[in-house]
């Protein structure tokens, strides 16, 4: 029987809810990946897929297949994180040095933004000369040098690029199984021994709901440990932006304001600290929550950051003051109160109009563009004081309409919603 036959089998199988083998899911894998299995096969398969999902034990198998289907990097002794993205997160910049700087060596794919969810290569490239196409030997040498090393995924999970342009188009990127084997299947084959995954819940996150975040969680982290990754996760608030900052350079400034131990937010403040923590515990680093505190009262994490971004030849210089535009725009509180609601989705969408994301994959972003948050949920405001800042000259109208929609001012002060909303072990 020929190969073709086998995919009408796995996708009438699926189809009726049935359960796919390991083998037939390797074979599916390996054949689309040789282009033996066309577009259109493999689209109703992922649709079938969608509708029916996957028992845990075909979620390992197309993980495992996905991760082999290039090559495949050994760092036991090195730590990742990963978050599931969300508008201004900007954790990784942050929570990486500091780690590094404690002596956890970090080894991390990253992505690039798609939608309201920013990237963190977007991010960094917004600093001059900054590269993240770096080879393998070249990976290997700055992790041993420098200890912190920032990629795209390259030649790494190719099947799982392939797959997820065809989700992409065919409206099967919300499963469950299907983003779970998609991270996952990138981390093993990265290779990094020690994981924490951050699962981001709320209006800007792909998780809406924290059963949702916490389903994904589970998942993340049953499959990692399955394939020999100590793993964790958090699940964290993204139903206001993380920070101030939401745009490419805006986000790395706010960052560096961080390293440098200034004044900053205390959701990113939080986030970005317990994160740390976590990561170096899974390390197995003693006393974590001083090693955090040390390296950035230190300038140590400051400084291992300035390290990192020479070594992938982006200019330090400019870090003391990167580029944004100048053309930039206030957003004033209609009235008097207390802030009850700025929501990550609308400030995200506002972000994107201006032109520091993506509505489609390939689109150029404006790395100097974006929005500040200049006031958070809880906080009192008065009529006419600026609450948002906006940064760029496309789509301003719209930009402004959509903070002022998601804006909501109470007469009475609403509680602050926590920054860390669960945790996995
Ligand atoms: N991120 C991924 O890497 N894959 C998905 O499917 C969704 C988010």
């Amino acid at each position: 029987m020929s190969f073709g036959n086998a995919v009408l089998d796995a996708i009438e199988t699926k189809k009726r809810g049935g359960e796919l083998s390991d083998s037939v899911i390797r074979e599916l894998v390996e054949s689309y990946s040789l282009r033996e299995v066309p577009d259109y096969q493999m689209s109703a398969l992922l649709m079938a897929i969608f509708i029916q999902g996957m028992r845990c034990q075909e979620t390992l198998a197309l993980t495992e297949a996905m991760a082999n289907s290039g090559k495949r990097y050994s760092y036991p002794h090195c730590v990742d994180k990963h978050s599931t993205g969300g508008v201004g997160d900007k954790i990784s910049l942050i929570s990486l040095p500091i780690i590094a700087a404690c002596g956890a060596p970090v080894a991390k794919l990253s992505g690039r933004g798609l939608g309201t969810t920013g990237g963190t290569i977007d991010r960094l490239e917004s600093i001059p000369g900054f590269s993240a196409g770096l080879s393998e030997e070249r990976f290997k040498k700055q992790i041993e040098e420098v200890g912190l090393a920032i990629m795209e995924p390259g030649d790494l999970a190719p099947a799982d690029k392939a797959i997820y342009a065809l989700r992409d188009t065919t409206g099967t990127v919300d499963s469950l199984p299907l983003i779970a084997s998609s991270i996952v299947s990138k981390k093993v084959a990265t290779g990094a021994g020690h994981l924490l995954y951050d699962v981001k819940s709320g209006s800007g996150a792909f998780m809406k709901t924290i059963e949702e975040a916490h389903e994904l969680a589970q998942l993340l982290v049953r499959l990692s440990k399955s394939l020999g990754i100590e793993a964790s996760a958090l699940i964290t608030n993204m139903n206001e932006p993380l920070g101030v900052a939401v745009g490419n350079a805006l986000e790395v400034r706010e960052s560096v304001h961080f390293l440098r131990d200034e004044p900053s937010a205390a959701d990113l403040s939080k986030v970005a600290r317990i994160v740390a923590v976590r990561l170096l515990e899974l390390k197995g680093i003693p006393e974590p929550q001083s090693a955090v505190e040390k390296a950035i009262s230190s300038g140590a994490a400051y400084e291992k950051f300035r390290e990192f971004v020479t070594a992938q030849d982006g200019d330090t210089r400019a870090l003391e003051n990167l580029p944004v535009t100048n053309k930039v725009w206030e957003v004033s509180a209609p009235r008097t109160g207390y802030v009850a609601q700025i929501e990550a989705l609308g400030v995200g969408r506002a972000a994107l109009l201006l032109g520091a994301g993506r509505v489609k994959r390939g689109d150029e972003v404006d790395p100097g563009v974006g929005v500040e948050v200049l006031t958070k949920i809880g906080e009192e405001v008065e009529e006419g004081q600026p609450v948002v800042r906006l940064y760029g000259e496309r789509n301003v109208e719209r930009a402004v309409e959509l903070v002022l929609e998601t804006l909501k001012i109470s007469d009475t002060p609403d509680e602050r919603p926590p920054a860390i909303l669960g945790s996995l072990e």
